[in-house]
């Protein structure tokens, strides 16, 4: 199989190129050339499988320039018990009758980008060896809190790699912060940007751009890549686990062979959902992919009216990981549905990049409509959300309780009654604040760190601290260093100096 660039201007590439590369070097992000499909047969196969042999017979039919052995090796490291702490990696809970939650934050850093960020530095320096790059990579990454602590546990001391991350000083959690400059690895560098997410993530994309850098870089023996969600390495793991949730349902007789379901997704940048995608195009019976948004909701709109408008207001919410104005990965879904005309896609991009706008027209709004359903929940829902969630016996995080509202409301307007998962994207303990605020209400969380509130959490829910959590606050603080955005690049050839 080879990946095509969805701005069409460059040559089809093996998926070792699309890895290594990250973005196309036209702009346009890499999508498989033909379907994938698996069959019933090759279901009931995999049925019997782990995780980690459903992840390796899934991830070879895309990853086709990899052998069996390669990717089992990837995978086995990558979903290891010495990360994960639930041996079945993704499980799934009932949430009420014919209703699931999948769990995916049981990795190192208690969210789902684990799930991708742990077999990501795994298939980096393959995909490198076989495209015969000798450069070491580099990966840079902005980030607004998940991104940079999952790319951080990923790719420490990962031969022929290194990763700086960068956050916003005043646009983390306590704990996300701590999360990242205690982060020990030979090839890691951290460094907090004056400023909030967009001035780093512009900053990024500044040094990406850089045809100077990048010249000085070649010749020392670097190259960049891209750990973000626009990396095909990151979005491949994540069509694994659909079809892990459906087999574990079928697995415990609560599902017939073919019977459909829906998946619910708290989404950002729109990534986990596309993989829901992916696992329908290659045959998964999925009914519905109901895309939930926070208030932050451009993709709620664009769902209903097929106008894609960034053009409003940038809202702060208590499910941070999913503020976010413009979502890189539509531009996938739109060329798939689009029959693969790059042109159109070049010319919605474009108009994305001039005016903050564009209108995909009516026949692939009807094609949208056919598969994906949308609506978000607002701070206030996503607190009652909790709650109430609580009271009947589950504990979830903010950007899961945007997931179970919008699903609510899905339910109320729509009768449907098909299966449904609902896709749990953190631990409540990476957002302790909100989720104690929402069961105990303001006062006990007033004036207390997010470290007490660790312990008043695991006390008042009767579960465990994460051990990645766990005595955080005590680790010693490696990365100090604060820059302007201006200082970004030269922090960059600094570390890059510095000898591994
Ligand atoms: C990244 C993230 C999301 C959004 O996922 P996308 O793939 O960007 O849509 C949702 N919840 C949490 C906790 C996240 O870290």
């Amino acid at each position: 199989m080879y990946y095509l660039s969805t701005r069409g201007k460059g040559p089809p590439v093996s998926s070792a190129e699309a890895i290594k590369a990250g973005i196309a070097p036209d702009g346009g992000l890499y999508v498989p050339d033909s379907p994938v499909k698996i069959d019933s047969r090759q279901m009931e196969e995999i049925r019997q499988k782990d995780y980690c042999g459903r992840a390796t017979a899934i991830l070879t039919l895309y990853l086709t320039d990899f052998t069996h052995g390669e990717i089992g090796d990837c995978v086995r490291g990558a979903y290891s018990p010495l990360s994960f702490d639930h041996p079945e990696i993704a499980p799934l809970r009932e949430l009420e009758k014919g209703i699931y939650v999948l769990e995916l934050w049981h990795g190192p850093t208690s969210a789902f980008k684990d799930m991708a960020l742990q077999a990501l530095p795994r298939f980096l320096p393959l995909a490198a060896a076989k495209t015969g790059e000798k450069a070491e990579i580099v990966i840079l990454v902005a980030t607004s809190g998940d991104t940079g602590k999952a790319a951080l546990e990923g790719f420490r001391d990962v031969p022929g790699t290194s990763v700086m991350v960068f956050f916003p000083d005043q646009g983390v959690s306590e704990v996300q912060r701590l999360q990242m400059v205690t982060q020990e690895g030979r090839n890691v560098a951290v460094a907090a940007v004056r400023g909030n997410f967009d001035d780093a993530q512009n900053g990024v994309k500044a040094i990406f751009a850089d045809e100077s850098i990048k010249m000085d870089l070649r010749e020392r023996g670097y190259k960049f890549s891209s750990a973000n969600s626009i990396n095909w390495g990151r979005l491949a793991p994540q069509i694994v686990y659909y079809f892990s949730a459906y087999l574990d349902l079928q697995q415990k007789g609560l599902l017939e062979s073919g019977e459909p379901v829906n998946f619910v997704v708290p989404t950002g940048n729109f990534g986990n959902i596309l993989a829901g995608f992916y696992a329908r195009q290659a045959g998964l019976p999925i009914n519905r992919l109901i895309c939930a948004s926070n208030e932050n909701n451009v993709l709620n709109d664009f769902i209903k009216t097929g106008v894609y408008d960034r053009n409003r207001a940038f809202h702060k919410t208590l499910s941070p990981s999913m503020d976010i104005l413009i979502s890189s990965n539509l531009e996938r879904l739109l060329f798939e549905l689009a029959g693969k005309d790059s042109g159109a896609v070049r010319q919605w991009m474009g108009q994305l990049k001039e005016a903050g706008r564009y209108d995909v027209g009516k026949g692939i709004l009807e094609q949208i409509q056919n598969i994906f359903w949308s609506d978000f929940a607002d701070d206030r829902e996503t607190l009652l959300t909790i709650k109430k969630t609580f009271e009947n016996g589950y504990l979830a995080d903010t950007h899961t309780a945007v997931g179970i509202n919008v699903y609510n409301k899905y339910r109320d307007l729509t009768g449907d009654n098909t299966r449904t998962v609902i896709l749990s994207t953190a631990s409540p303990y990476k957002f302790n604040g909100s989720v104690v605020k929402a069961l105990l209400g303001d006062e006990p969380v007033a004036g207390r760190s997010e470290f007490e509130l660790l312990e008043t959490l695991s006390r008042v829910s009767g579960t465990e601290i994460p051990r990645n959590l766990k005595g955080l606050d005590k680790k010693p603080v490696l990365h100090g260093q604060v820059v302007n955005r201006d200082q970004m690049s030269e922090a960059v050839m600094d570390f890059l100096k510095k000898p591994c």
